[in-house]
């Protein structure tokens, strides 16, 4: 009777003890943040994006499965500024989960001590603007990546501090294949400096400045706004005028106002990837570059 009642103790324990490992249940709201999160947290985490990757993570529609799994987090992660706004602090408020509330160890904002560009001298939402604190799609330089990398090593080290060690160890490893592959990437674009380019919405802002891009008008008047005749008319006018190659556009774009600037100019349109999924082969953070900078320097050749 002993013996049994001494294998059953033991077997519990065995069980708390495969309950705790990797069970930090972390909830980011894009997928990037869920694959740096992943190659930081290692097997000590298990992380779920709320936006896919092929979705506009302005425009999230809420579900209650949302509110669910962020009931059950350690962590939350959000890129900040108002990507999100209209749809992730409604979430994260109605969830009631103490530990992911702004201020909170267990909230990660991960625009903390990123270099933002075109932060306007006032904010405002005129016209429905949604870039009113700076353009909040910074995770598309790779260089961002380390200080989104370091604020979630931070966040996994507030609430978990036993392995900070791992997570720390974890860190340097992005850092060292972020600096690899940025050789690599560099490398590829640099042959294309200067290049001029149409994109459908004002987020290749970071990406642009880090390789060198252009990026001449938009097809959004303003950010969020849909493209209006007189904006197309603009931008024919600017493709003829600086014979640009490329329009660039993004999973969750439709394509017809695309279409008709295409065929009244020539110039080609190009899907590119914004996040980690925005097409099957990007699985992480890393494949997202290579698959960008694989379909830029095609048609850009
Ligand atoms: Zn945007």
């Amino acid at each position: 009777m002993k013996n049994k009642l001494f294998i059953f103790f033991i077997s519990c324990l065995g069980i708390l003890s495969s309950v705790k490992a990797g069970t930090i249940k972390v909830v980011t709201t894009t997928t990037d943040l869920k694959s740096i999160t992943e190659l930081i947290g290692g097997n000590k985490v298990s992380v779920s994006s709320i936006a896919t990757g092929y979705q506009n993570p302005h425009f999230v529609d809420p579900k209650p499965s949302y509110i669910i799994g962020l009931s059950k987090a350690d962590l939350f992660v959000t890129v900040g500024l108002d990507l999100e706004t209209g749809w992730s602090p409604q979430l994260v408020a109605s969830s009631r989960n103490t530990k992911i509330q702004k201020g909170a160890a267990g909230y990660v904002d991960a625009s903390i001590g990123i270099g933002l560009l075109q932060v306007p001298t006032s904010a405002n939402r005129a016209e429905g603007d949604i870039h009113i604190y700076g353009n909040p799609h910074y995770w598309l330089d790779p260089l961002n990546g380390k200080v989104i990398a370091r604020n979630i090593a931070n966040g996994l080290e507030r609430i978990d501090p036993s392995n900070k060690s791992i997570y720390e160890a974890n860190l340097q490893a992005f850092y060292k294949k972020i600096e690899d592959k940025m050789k690599e990437w560099k490398a590829k674009m640099a042959p294309f400096k200067g290049s001029k380019i149409i994109a459908y919405h004002n987020e290749w802002v970071y990406f642009e400045t880090r390789f060198g891009l252009d990026v001449v008008d938009f097809m959004e008047p303003k950010p969020g706004i849909p493209p209006s005749p007189s904006q197309l008319v603009k931008v024919i006018k600017e493709i003829k005028a600086d014979n640009i190659k490329v329009i660039i556009s993004s999973p969750y774009f439709t394509t017809s106002s695309s279409d008709v600037v295409s065929k009244q100019t020539g110039a080609k349109e190009l899907t590119l990837a914004t996040s980690v999924g925005g097409f099957e082969s990007i699985k992480n953070y890393f494949d997202l570059f290579d698959y960008d900078i694989n379909q830029l320097t095609t048609v850009l050749k």
